[in-house]
C-alpha cells in the first residue's frame, strides 16, 4: 500500500545513459558522463547548504525539503559505459537488477535513469527480474538533455526522486510527464513530445499536480516479509510476432524455427487470428516441440479472451502485467445464477487491500452456498481466487458441511480432495456426517466414512431418541442411514427405551426384522415398554 514516509530517505539513482544526460558531439547526441556533477549545480536537485551543514560526503546529493521534516538524499551511480538505450540488452538490465540487489538494504528506494527508446522494455524486464520487491523502483529519462534550456528531464528526474523517496510503491514504475505508471504496462508513444509514454490498459499508479494522487487500489501489495529474489538468468531466444491478415504459413514456419524457445504472438481483437489450417498446424507443431506461445492482443485496450492455440495458457499474473479477461467471457456458466454472478464480480475486483478484505469476508459464505448447491464451477472459481475452502462461515460451517447437507457427492469429493477437515464441527456441534445423515444422503455418508468421518460420542448418544422416533414411524430408510454412519442402533432414547422396543410396541415388523438382523448392534435386552415414548 502506498504511504507517505517521514524524516530522511536515502535513494540510489542508477544512471545508465539516454538523452537526459547526452551532449552534442560533432552534431550528434552521445551519452554524457558526469550527470551527478550537473545535478550538483542545479538548486532543485541539490541543497549545498544543507549538505555542508550536515557534513554529507561528496557523493551524496540532497534535495531541497519536500516537506518540513523530510529530506531525500541520493547517490548517483554512473554505469560504465553509458548507453543510448537502443543498444541495451537483457545483459545490461540484469546488471541493473543486480545493482539494486547489491544495495537493496542500504536504500529506501531506487531510481533508474534510462534512455526513453527502450525504457518500457527495461521497466518490464526489471519487473519480472525483481521478485518480492518491497521498495519503490522508478525508471525515468527525458526527451531533451537535462542541461538544455527547454528540457523535460528536470521535471521527470525530480518527480521520480520524489515518488521513490516519499512513497512506498513496491513495484517497478516509470515516471514521465507527471505520471507514475506500472512499468510493465507502458509503451513509448511519441518520439518528440514530452508526454512520451502511456499505459493504455491500466490507469497511472499516481498522478502529480498541485497534489500527488496515488491510485491506491492499483498499487500492488507487499507480499509478507519474503526476501528480494533477482532472476538474472533470462531466456534470450524469445520472439515477437505480430499477426496480420493473410500472413503466410511458410513465413510463420520460418520464424518458429530453433533456436526460438518462446514467442509472444500479437493477435487481433480479443485474441483472434486467422483460422487457416496450414497456419494453425504450424503453431500446433511448434507447441508440440515445446515452444511456449503467449497470445497477446495488439489492441491497446481490452484482453485476450480465447485460447487460440495449444500452449497459450499463460494465465498467471506475476507482476500486475495482465489484464484479466472479463469474467463473463471466460466463465459463461457462472453467469447463469445469482451465486455465479456474485463470484464473477469478486473475480473482477482489483487487487487492493479493501477488495481483498471484502473477498475474504465473503468467500466462506459463497463457498458454502456453492457447495450446498453442488456448483462445482463456482467452487473451482473460488479456489482459483485463492479461497481456502476449509474456512468456516458465520455458523462455523465449512463448505463440506454444506455439500454434505445438500447431498452433493461430487462436491464432497472435491472438498475432501482439497483437504477440508472431515470432522469439523459447526457452532451447533454438527459434523458433515451428521448433516448427511439428517439429509439422508447415503452416497455422501459413504464418502465421508471412507475419509475417516465418525459420529462423536455426543452425536451417538443423542441419536437414541431420534432412532426411537424413526422406529415408531417405521422409517426404515432413516434407520439405515444412521446405521451406515456408524450409529449404534441399540442406543436408548431419552427414556431408556431402544428403537427395537419402540418398533415392537408399535408393531412395525419390518423395522423389527431389520434391527434384529443387525447382530450385536441392537441393545434389545431391556424389558419392552408398556407405554410408547412420546415421540
Ligand atoms: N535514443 C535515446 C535513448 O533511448 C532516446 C532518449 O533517451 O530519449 O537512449
Amino acid at each position: 500500500m502506498a504511504r507517505a514516509v517521514g524524516s530522511e530517505r536515502k535513494l540510489l539513482a542508477v544512471y545508465t545513459g539516454g538523452t537526459i544526460g547526452m551532449r552534442s558531439e560533432l552534431g550528434v547526441l552521445v551519452p554524457g558522463t558526469g550527470l551527478a556533477a550537473i545535478l550538483r549545480t542545479l538548486p532543485m536537485f541539490h541543497d549545498e547548504e544543507h549538505a555542508r551543514a550536515h557534513g554529507l560526503s561528496e557523493d551524496i546529493l540532497v534535495l531541497p525539503p519536500a516537506t518540513p521534516n523530510q529530506r531525500i538524499l541520493y547517490t548517483v551511480l554512473e554505469c560504465q559505459p553509458l548507453f543510448d538505450s537502443s543498444d541495451m540488452t537483457i545483459a545490461e538490465w540484469v546488471r541493473i537488477a543486480q545493482t539494486i540487489e547489491r544495495h537493496y538494504k542500504e536504500y529506501h528506494g531506487f531510481v533508474v535513469i534510462h534512455g526513453t527508446d527502450t525504457m518500457a522494455f527495461a521497466a518490464s524486464m526489471l519487473s519480472f527480474m525483481l521478485e518480492n520487491l518491497q521498495k519503490t523502483v522508478v525508471l525515468t529519462g527525458a526527451q531533451m538533455p537535462i542541461h538544455a534550456l527547454w528540457s523535460d528531464g528536470r521535471e521527470n528526474l525530480l518527480g521520480a526522486l520524489l515518488m521513490a523517496g516519499q512513497y512506498v510503491i513496491p513495484e517497478v514504475c516509470l515516471f514521465f510527464q507527471n505520471q507514475l505508471f506500472r512499468g510493465n504496462r507502458t509503451t513509448k508513444v511519441d518520439a518528440r513530445r514530452f508526454a512520451a509514454f502511456c499505459s493504455p490498459n491500466l490507469p497511472p499508479l499516481a498522478t502529480v499536480g498541485a497534489d500527488v494522487t496515488v491510485n491506491r487500489e492499483l498499487v500492488r501489495k507487499v507480499g509478507g516479509k519474503a526476501e528480494l529474489v533477482v532472476h538474472s538468468s533470462m531466456e534470450q531466444d524469445v520472439g515477437l510476432l505480430r499477426l496480420y491478415p493473410g500472413i503466410p504459413a511458410a513465413l510463420v514456419r520460418a520464424f518458429l524455427q530453433p533456436p526460438l524457445k518462446g514467442m509472444v504472438m500479437e493477435t487481433f481483437g480479443s485474441g483472434n487470428g486467422p483460422t487457416k489450417p496450414d497456419l494453425l498446424q504450424e503453431l500446433q507443431m511448434a507447441t508440440e516441440r515445446g515452444l511456449v506461445i503467449v497470445n497477446c492482443t495488439h489492441c491497446l485496450q481490452g484482453a485476450v479472451t480465447t485460447d487460440y492455440a495449444a500452449g497459450m495458457l499463460l494465465t498467471k499474473d506475476l507482476r500486475g502485467e495482465m489484464t484479466a479477461p472479463l469474467v463473463e467471457e471466460c466463465r459463461p456458466s457462472l453467469q447463469g445464477n445469482a451465486l455465479g454472478r456474485g463470484v464473477s464480480w469478486l473475480l473482477g475486483l482489483s487487487g487492493s487491500q479493501e477488495a481483498d478484505a471484502l473477498r475474504n469476508a465473503l468467500m466462506p459464505s459463497l463457498a458454502c452456498a456453492a457447495a450446498h448447491a453442488g456448483n462445482l464451477e463456482v467452487l473451482q472459481a473460488l479456489v482459483e481466487l485463492g479461497s481456502d475452502l476449509g474456512l468456516v462461515d458465520f455458523n462455523g460451517q465449512t463448505p463440506l458441511h454444506a455439500a454434505a447437507q445438500g447431498g452433493h457427492a461430487e462436491a464432497v469429493t472435491m472438498l475432501l480432495q482439497g483437504g477440508v477437515d472431515v470432522n469439523t464441527r459447526d457452532t451447533d456441534g454438527f459434523s458433515p456426517l451428521l448433516l448427511a445423515v439428517r439429509g439422508r444422503h447415503p452416497g455422501v455418508i459413504g464418502l465421508l466414512r471412507e475419509a475417516g468421518a465418525s459420529l462423536s460420542t455426543q452425536e451417538l448418544e443423542e441419536a437414541g431418541t431420534e432412532l426411537c422416533r424413526l422406529a415408531y414411524r417405521a422409517d426404515l430408510e432413516g434407520l439405515q442411514v444412521w446405521w451406515q454412519a456408524g450409529a449404534d442402533l441399540g442406543q436408548p432414547g431419552y427414556d431408556g427405551h431402544s428403537a427395537l422396543h419402540v418398533a415392537e410396541a408399535a408393531g412395525n415388523l419390518a423395522v423389527v426384522a431389520f434391527l434384529q438382523s443387525l447382530e450385536g448392534a441392537v441393545g434389545a435386552q431391556v424389558p419392552c415398554p408398556e407405554v410408547l415414548p412420546g415421540v
